[in-house]
């Protein structure tokens, strides 16, 4: 057996099983909170202990998701002095939810994974003896759930993390260590929004009208609804997106530049201003009619935009249908007409990521090669904070991003000037 050296330099690889003591990480602080671009800097931290049932991972690739922007914000959430608050010391973060990489060290109790085993990481952690996991409760409704690499330290922006076993997942062969990194987050939260809520799942020959369709979540959703035999219509924000859409098997594209009545909703006593907001929602129904070539509202609208097109959601889904939403990147504060609730008997679902069986059953559909992981580009580890910036700005390139960590460089995508 090798001994370990104290740090290993980024692209060395110790002999398996080797850990060292400390390791590079791409982290945030208190005091650097704001732009993701200066929120992250490389710096050497220790590698994390690991304890019953943990299991300590060599980060191949990470995966780059919208959580560890808010990270890096600081926004609506400071990660850093929640945990502090909970007594954890470290007074930095490490964040990334989403990778690939290689089993390195098991701590005891350790079931199905074994050193040198590559594996892909689930983002949600729960405690499996909590009262209501053992009373049947889905985990990802558990009071115990949380988020790795946003709500708990030591995350996938580093040469090793440390997660609970149940959270590894045999990689895809056939993958790249990038592609395998990137779309689990994504991907698992797009199939429990859109198969997890029966009944309203998709079914062959419903309309599924999925915001940011381009982006992380909706690249996937797509991809999702046409494997189910739905009807994808994706929103977007230019023709290239628009393009994309229709090569994952979108029937069309509505360009949302295109509307204006976005927002919150006007006051209900204000009778000029709610004929108008009710002109753009009635007109953006239209569009979406003429892109799917029948007059049929969405059974499902796939949301994570929040405060801006939630209104326009709930207008346009069709009767009994479900408005379904796992973020808000427009912000929280999202309006809600009641009558469109009761009257039409709509469903306003929330959704938070996957359990393990919807992330294994995302895992089968990438690996069988029936959706497309859509890794659009794969930056160096010190670009982790320009990674998160584009993703702020929205100039990031369709699908999803990932960073190489431990990997080597791969052949690159341009990215946007
Ligand atoms: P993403 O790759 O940035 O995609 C989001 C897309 O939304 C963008 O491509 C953009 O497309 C569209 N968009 C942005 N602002 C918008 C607005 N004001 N109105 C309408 N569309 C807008 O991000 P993502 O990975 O898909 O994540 C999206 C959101 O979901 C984030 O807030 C994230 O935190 C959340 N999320 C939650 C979970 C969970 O488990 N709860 C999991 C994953 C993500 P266009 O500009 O082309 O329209």
């Amino acid at each position: 057996m090798s001994t370990a050296r104290e740090l290993y330099p980024l692209g060395e690889i110790p002999p398996l099983g080797v850990v060292p003591k400390r390791m590079l990480a791409s982290l945030i602080r208190r005091n650097r909170y704001g732009p993701p671009v200066s929120a992250f800097q490389l710096e050497e931290v220790p590698v994390p202990p690991i304890g019953h049932r943990q299991v300590l991972v060599l980060v191949m690739a990470a995966g780059i998701n919208f959580n560890n922007v808010w990270a890096a914000l600081g926004k609506p959430v400071d990660v850093i002095g929640a945990r502090q608050k909970r007594g954890e010391p470290e007074d930095f973060h490490i964040g990334g939810s989403d990778a690939s990489g290689i089993a390195w060290a098991v701590g005891p109790g350790v079931q199905h994974v074994r050193v040198g085993d590559p594996v892909i990481l689930s983002s949600c952690r729960w405690d499996e003896h909590a009262p209501d996991i053992r009373l049947g409760a889905d985990p990802m409704t558990s009071t115990s759930q949380s988020v790795w690499g946003y709500e708990e330290n030591w995350g996938s922006f580093a040469q090793f993390t440390r997660v609970e076993d149940f959270q590894c997942l045999p990689k895809p062969p056939r993958l790249s260590w990038e592609a395998a990194a990137c779309f689990l987050l994504t991907g698992a939260t797009a199939y429990r929004q859109l198969l997890g809520w029966p009944p309203n799942t998709v079914r062959p020959g419903d309309p599924v009208l999925i915001w940011g369709g381009a982006g992380g979540l909706g690249s996937m959703a797509i991809q999702i609804v046409r494997e189910y035999g739905g009807l994808p219509i994706a929103v977007v924000s230019d023709a290239a997106k628009a393009e994309t859409c229709r090569r994952l098997g979108a029937v069309g594209a509505i360009d949302r530049r295109d509307f204006d009545h976005w927002g919150r909703l006007p006051d209900i006593d204000d009778a000029n201003a709610m004929a108008r907001w009710t002109l753009g929602a009635r007109d953006f129904g239209r569009r979406l009619w003429d892109v799917l070539g029948e007059r049929r509202n969405p059974a499902i609208v796939f949301e994570h935009a929040g405060e801006d097109t939630l209104p326009t959601s709930l207008y346009v889904c069709d009767n009994a249908g479900m408005v379904v939403i796992c973020g808000g990147t427009s912000g929280y504060n999202a309006d809600v007409d009641l009558r469109l609730l009761w009257m039409r008997q709509k469903r306003l679902q929330g959704s938070h990521y996957a359990n393990r069986q919807q992330c294994l059953a995302i895992t089968r559909l990438v690996a069988q090669g029936r959706i497309d992981p859509c890794l659009s580009t794969a930056l160096s580890f010190a670009e982790t904070g320009l990674a998160h910036q584009l993703m702020y700005e929205n100039r990031h390139p369709p699908g999803n991003m990932a960073v190489l960590v431990n990997a080597p460089r791969a052949g690159l995508t341009e990215l946007p000037a």
